[in-house]
């Protein structure tokens, strides 16, 4: 392996903007099929500035995700740099900081994913005011723009690339990290902007090990589809808590307010689909009737969902 940073944004010449690759894929499912794909190039200014920017390779955004890990991710080949492009620095040399034992476990860690975060921000994404317009998808793309919430500015700060709002982003890293050995796994630590440091794995909690009146988690789990009659949608998790089923609800109208519905649609439409494992940032509540709960989302920016297939009877080997 090369000690070149792992390049975890790029510039989308079509969106126009420096993105995450779940950022890309979101717009990239938010577009009328036949859909094409991006063209991506080294988001550094100096490298955007030249006759040709150095191209670089998005793997795998343009598939739906499912649970069958298939990490999203940029491939820089390394080519058509500017000559202090940070990108290219050794990685080595980036980690001039003294560090505890912890410390060091963690970054070891993180070097071994193809992206990873160290700061989460969870105020809401372009939260908007006045927020009722129901036809609101373009004040929304106005305001994350302004905000650079959908990733960062052209020129932007390199050494903010480990600090995010990009829930999805967050959530891929935690997906692609829970593929590390267990050890290593549990030696991740996550800033949460408002919180502090803490462990990963318990800013995820399983929906199970949800309760009422905990701070917002990144609440996860398997849940059913209810049939759909309509714009919104109903899933209801495998797991309980306390014997009472636990539910999530989108309603016709946050999903017609909602910019990258189409992403939500198409993941929820595959027929392969058993069931969709799902994660979101909120949290549970006691349900009117008292007999469920209820996992409360402020922002769909704030769920993602990705279809489960059992394996078919017929199918092969590994
Ligand atoms: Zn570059």
């Amino acid at each position: 392996m090369s000690g070149q940073i792992r390049i975890n944004e790029a510039y989308c010449v079509e969106l126009g903007r420096t993105v995450s690759i779940t950022e890309a894929r979101r717009a990239y499912f938010s577009l009328p099929a036949p859909r094409a794909r991006f063209t991506f190039q080294c988001p550094d200014s100096g490298c955007l500035a030249l006759d040709e920017p150095p191209t670089i390779t998005g793997v795998n955004y343009s598939s739906l995700p499912t649970d069958t890990y298939r990490a999203a991710h940029f491939r820089d080949p390394g080519v058509g740099h500017a000559v202090d492009c940070p990108w290219q620095a050794d990685e080595a040399t980036t980690d001039i900081a003294p560090a505890s034992e912890a410390e060091t476990k963690d970054r070891e860690a993180k070097r071994k994913l193809h992206d990873f975060i160290n700061e989460f921000d969870p105020a809401p994404a372009g939260r908007q005011v006045g927020t009722q317009d129901v036809g609101g998808a373009d004040t929304d793309r106005l305001a994350q723009n302004r905000r650079g919430d959908m990733g960062v500015g052209k020129g932007e700060s390199f050494t903010n690339r480990n600090r995010t709002k990009s829930f999805e982003r967050l959530v891929e890293y935690y997906r692609n990290a829970a593929e590390l050995d267990k050890e290593e796994f549990f030696s991740l630590q996550l800033k949460v902007a408002g919180e502090g440091e803490m462990p990963l794995i318990s800013y995820f909690p399983n929906v199970s090990k949800a309760h009422p009146g905990q701070p917002k988690r990144v609440i996860h789990g398997g849940a059913r589809l209810e049939p759909r009659k309509d714009a919104g949608f109903m899933l209801w998790f495998m797991d309980r808590i306390d014997g009472k089923g636990v539910y999530l609800k989108v309603t016709n109208q946050e999903m017609e307010a909602y910019r990258f519905r189409g992403y939500f649609n198409d993941t929820l439409a595959q027929e392969t689909a058993d069931y969709f494992r799902i994660f979101a940032l909120g949290r549970v509540v006691l349900s009117e009737t008292g007999k469920s709960y209820r996992l409360e989302v402020q922002d769909l920016n704030h769920l993602t969902l990705y279809a489960v297939t059992k394996k078919q009877p017929d199918e092969q080997g590994g």
